[in-house]
This record gives structure tokens, C-alpha cells and sequence, in this order.
């Protein structure tokens, strides 16, 4: 039997909103790793289905959806309720992650969550124009807030797998790359620093390259749609157009291709949902394969973490996004939906670790256009490995969950660190504590590029002289 390190001790008030997939998977983590006061643990969700998981914790459940109506009235009396400040550990769909960080500031709380979430109505506002439904624009906001808010109480901002982990990986990979070049460095130790390593190691982009094979026994059904997570928040995200992070590489933008008028900058979106673009990359299982185009936060992030300027001028900038191939029933539940013309599904199913039968859930970063052309750094978490380290998720489950392990006992370590997003935490540190549920973790390199087999059979418009160049990325 293994015995678990206590990594921190937390005795005021912990509030956790949501209990879906991740928030199920994340208690037993939080409850292993931590020392907390159980009578000071609450949960609240509008759907009780699995309160008993709650209730034989001994923590208490409250069924309630936080709305902007009542967040206040509902929270405070539990954040304030004491000894010391509350930790708020929020993992729902329709909260408003920003709304919730302004009451974590006024009541001393603590805070993390896995996305930037908007109240009900963001998504899928037709009023709202594509550029205001990105999560470029929410992240504006946050970064606004962060601004605003000042120095003050820990707050972090998208930490799951991806937004979340990967961020920690990219630096990792950056540093092995820069180990295998033999370039010589000394760790840095700014958001400059890190930044001029990845110009001077030549990386020209990057890739959250994941492959999920995890399979159910049970065939998708018609009129169902099934994902390993989240289906209200992949189809939510899905349904927003597709971004990605600029580098100084590309060329041109491409036809589709949009501009914001204010901000970092960092990011550019297409007028086309990200669920349905496709783009070429590479992981090690699949090899060559398609992705989605799925908007994260961390195309953006980490796009604009690794930004560098000469005065106000960027001189270096490496394009970022996620080219994300779900488990094939996710793959079909898409193809499903968007021939609905976007229409839900009536039926939202998110396979668990009792019927999946097989797959790992490959995700990592590849970072690419560097004198060793692409190398790929993340965990091979399969679904047998997840069932022994931890109940109540899947492979997928396992890696978000360990990554907010890591950020709660990263913000109970550096406290005051006002908003931050994980690009600026310890990566080492957080991958210490993330380590054991992640499976392998590889680094490989790969010849593969963009342009492997391509123009052969049929004429294709591509870029010969830059194989990574975006226009040979996207699929058209
Ligand atoms: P889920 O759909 O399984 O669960 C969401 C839960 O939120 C549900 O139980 C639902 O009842 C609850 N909820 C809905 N409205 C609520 C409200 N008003 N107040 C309180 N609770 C409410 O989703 P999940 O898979 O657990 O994912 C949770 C969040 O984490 C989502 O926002 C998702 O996008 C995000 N996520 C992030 C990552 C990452 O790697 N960063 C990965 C997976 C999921």
C-alpha cells in the first residue's frame, strides 16, 4: 500500500463548487494530501447525484446552483465562518470565475479553477459578436482584474491538465531541448528569461498535442454525445471560435483570420467554431494525426508568457494551440452535432472508469521548428494506471485533478500571490507534487512535420520552405 505525502495543512472553511467529473476526482486528492478540518469542507452542486460521496466524507452538501443572484448571499457565510481564511476550489460550469475571485478578495479566500467560466449566456449570446466570445477576451478581463485587484490573497487562474499542466511541461521541454542543443543556460528565473531561452532555443511553435484512445464497451449511441469530461464545457468551448496564440514565424494570416483591436495581442481567432477546424500534429501513440482547433486559454497564455519585446516592438513571439483528438465516441459525438447545425444532443454522457475497457490519454506539448525539428514532452496516463492511483475518474480525470492538487498546495505555499496563471508558478515544484498520477512521462523527438506526404496525389496550396508554417498546420 503506498503511503501519500501530507503536502500541506488547511484548517478554515474549504469550499468546493461543482461536483462533476473533476470536482469528484479531485476530493479524494484534497482529502489524501492535505491535512483539513472536515467539518469546515462544504460542497455545493444544483445536482446531488452523488452526494453520498460527500456525505460518507463527512463534509457537508449543499444543492444548490451559485447563480449571480445569490453567489454572495450563499458564499460568504462559509468563506467567513473561519478559523483563518476559506480556500474556494471552484470546478462548475456557469460560475463566473471572475465574479467569484472578487469575493474571495473581500472575504481573504483563497482561489483556484480550471477555465475562466462566464455566467450563463456567453456562449451562446448571438448578440455577442466573435471577437467578444473568445477566451482571449476573458482572459483580457481576468488579466484587467488581476491589475485591479493588486497584490492580496492567492488566486489561480485555469489550472487543470490544459489550461494548467501543460504550461508546466512547455518548460520542462524548453529546458531538455536546450540540454540537447547543448546551449548553454542557467535556469531562468523571469517571464523575460524564460522567454529569450525559447527565441534563443529557436522553437517556432507549439502544440497541446493529445490523443485520448480511451474506449467504452458500450458503442456511442445516436442522439448521444459522449466525452471523457466535461460535455457542457467541450461543446461551451467547442462552439467558440477557433485561436491560437500568433508567432512572429507566420507569414499571413490566414483568410479566416482575425485580429483583436485591443489587448496583449498575443492571439488571433478564425470566424469558425474550433470543434469543427481541424489541424495536423503529432503525438507518440497516433503518430501523425488531426486535432481540433479548440480554443484554450493556454494558446494564449502561454503565447503571451513567451513574448519578446524591444521596448513596446515583440521580436519574438511562438505560435500556441491546441490540436486536441477526443476519444474517438467524443470525435463522432462532434461530427453528430455540428450536422445538427450545432444543436445539443438530447443525451450528455461522460464515460467513467467502470465502462472504459481500454486507453491512455496521451497529452503533451510539442514544440517545434527548432534545429531538432519537434519534441514531444507529456504522460501516457492510461485508464488500468488511473484505477489503481485513485477512484471516481478516468485517465483524463486524473490529470486535471492532480493538476489542481498541485495548484491548491502551490497557493496554500506562496499565499499572497495575488491572480496568477500557471505559466508563473514553480513549474518544478507543481510537477513534484502532479508527478505520481501521471503515468509515464516521455520526451521524444520526431522528423514528422506538417508537410509529411503532402502534394502528392492531389495539388495543394503549402508553404515548401516553411513546413510550420500555419497555413500548412490547419487543415483545408
Ligand atoms: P461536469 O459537467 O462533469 O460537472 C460540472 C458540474 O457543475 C455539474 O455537476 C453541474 O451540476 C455543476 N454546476 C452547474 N451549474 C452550477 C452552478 N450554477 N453552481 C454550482 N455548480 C454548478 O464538468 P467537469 O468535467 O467536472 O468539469 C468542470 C469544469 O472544469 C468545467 O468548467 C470544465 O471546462 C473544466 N475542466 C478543465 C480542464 C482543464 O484541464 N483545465 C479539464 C476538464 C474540465
Amino acid at each position: 500500500m503506498t503511503t501519500w505525502p501530507r503536502h500541506a495543512t488547511w484548517k478554515g472553511p474549504i469550499v468546493m463548487i461543482g461536483f462533476g467529473s473533476i470536482g469528484r476526482g479531485t476530493l479524494p486528492l484534497l482529502l489524501r494530501h492535505l491535512d483539513l478540518d472536515r467539518n469546515k469542507f462544504t460542497v455545493i452542486d444544483p445536482d446531488d447525484t452523488n452526494r453520498k460521496l460527500v456525505e460518507q466524507e463527512g463534509l457537508a452538501f449543499i444543492k444548490e446552483a451559485v447563480t449571480r443572484k445569490n453567489y454572495k448571499s450563499l458564499l460568504k457565510p462559509l468563506l467567513t465562518a473561519g478559523p483563518g481564511p476559506a480556500f474556494i476550489v471552484n470546478l462548475s460550469v456557469d460560475v463566473d470565475s471572475r465574479d467569484i475571485m472578487r469575493l474571495a478578495r473581500e472575504t481573504g479566500a483563497l482561489y483556484i479553477d480550471t477555465v475562466i467560466e462566464p455566467w450563463p449566456g456567453f456562449y451562446y449570446n448571438p448578440k455577442l459578436d466573435n471577437a467578444a466570445r473568445t477566451n482571449y477576451a476573458m482572459r483580457e478581463e481576468t488579466m484587467k482584474l488581476k491589475g485591479e485587484l493588486g497584490p492580496g490573497p492567492t488566486a489561480v487562474s485555469c489550472c487543470g491538465a490544459n489550461p494548467g499542466m501543460v504550461s508546466w511541461f512547455v518548460k520542462q521541454a524548453l529546458l531538455d531541448i536546450a540540454s540537447a542543443l547543448k546551449i548553454k543556460v542557467k535556469e531562468p528565473a523571469t517571464r523575460e528569461e524564460w522567454a529569450r531561452l525559447m527565441k534563443r532555443v529557436g522553437v517556432k511553435g507549439i502544440h497541446i498535442a493529445e490523443r485520448d484512445t480511451q474506449r467504452s464497451k458500450n458503442p456511442k449511441p445516436l442522439n448521444t454525445f459522449v466525452n471523457t469530461w466535461s460535455v457542457d464545457g467541450f461543446i461551451s468551448e467547442g462552439l467558440q471560435p477557433a485561436e491560437l496564440g500568433w508567432g512572429t514565424n507566420e507569414k499571413k494570416l490566414p483568410p479566416d483570420g482575425r485580429k483583436h483591436k485591443t489587448g496583449s495581442g498575443a492571439a488571433i481567432y478564425l470566424t469558425r467554431p474550433g470543434a469543427d477546424t481541424r489541424v495536423r500534429t503529432w503525438t507518440p501513440t497516433a503518430g501523425p494525426q488531426y486535432g481540433f482547433l479548440v480554443t484554450h486559454n493556454e494558446a494564449i497564455s502561454i503565447a503571451d508568457y513567451f513574448t519578446v519585446r524591444d521596448g513596446r516592438k515583440v521580436t519574438y513571439r511562438p505560435t500556441c494551440h491546441y490540436a486536441y483528438h477526443p476519444s474517438n465516441d467524443a470525435v463522432l459525438s462532434l461530427h453528430e452535432i455540428f450536422g445538427r447545425g450545432g444543436e445539443h444532443q438530447p443525451i450528455k454522457h461522460i464515460l467513467d472508469e467502470n465502462e472504459i475497457v481500454d486507453g491512455i490519454d496521451e497529452l503533451g506539448v510539442l514544440l517545434f521548428g527548432h534545429k531538432k525539428n519537434a519534441y514531444w514532452y507529456g504522460s501516457q496516463l492510461s485508464i488500468e494506471e488511473t484505477r489503481k492511483l485513485a477512484p471516481y475518474q478516468n485517465a483524463t480525470g486524473l490529470q486535471v485533478t492532480s493538476a489542481v492538487l498541485a495548484g491548491v498546495i502551490w497557493a496554500i505555499e506562496n499565499p499572497n500571490a495575488g491572480i496568477v496563471e500557471t505559466d508563473e508558478m514553480d513549474f518544478r515544484r507543481c510537477l513534484e507534487i502532479q508527478r505520481p498520477y501521471l503515468g509515464p512521462v516521455v520526451g521524444i523527438y520526431t522528423d514528422w512535420t506538417p508537410l509529411k506526404n503532402r502534394g502528392q496525389l492531389f495539388a495543394e496550396d503549402i508553404d515548401r520552405r516553411d513546413a510550420w508554417q500555419f497555413k500548412n498546420v490547419i487543415v483545408r
